[in-house]
């Protein structure tokens, strides 16, 4: 079964948008990457929907997990306005209209690395990444307190 966002979660994406773009920017940023995505999500946001949509219908559902699984054995990595970009920190900056800097790691929750549901994409840093794994390693993932709402990690 293929992944489709609702209509619910275009309307609270777009709310969420507006937000970003009310307060975008407030204090100088120069960071190279973070000004790409700012860049996408103001100015580029139609195409930056389709894509996230395709990717989407692109995957698989899997009910027992949450996971729109890309079914692969390798991490998605996709080429967006020339720039290539890992396909689950796309759908999670794109979802949260949240630009991204290089220190910050899409760190998943679901310890699926080929989800692109951006409400199993949790940001840290490397260290935390490692972390992720070694308690995954340890105690397994607890897939019941895994978010259902990208956005209600924001708040
Ligand atoms: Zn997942």
């Amino acid at each position: 079964m293929a992944v489709v966002l609702s209509t619910e979660a275009l309307e609270r994406m777009a709310a969420r948008r507006a937000e970003y773009l009310a307060h975008r920017l407030k204090v100088p940023i120069t960071e190279e990457q973070y000004l790409w995505w700012d860049d996408v999500i103001t100015h580029h946001h139609a195409e930056a929907l389709a894509t996230y949509e395709k990717l989407l219908r692109w995957t698989t559902y899997r009910p027992s997990t949450g996971c729109f699984s890309t079914n692969l054995d390798t991490v998605l990595k996709i080429k967006f306005r020339g720039v290539n970009v890992v396909a689950h920190r796309f759908t999670y900056a794109i979802h949260c209209s949240l630009p991204l800097s290089q220190k910050q790691v899409a760190r998943h929750q679901c310890g699926n690395f080929t989800c692109l549901n951006a409400a199993h994409i949790e940001l840290g840093d490397q260290a935390q990444n490692f972390q992720d794994y070694l308690a995954a390693s340890a105690y397994g993932i607890r897939r019941d307190l895994l978010p259902r709402d990208p956005l209600g990690t924001l708040r």
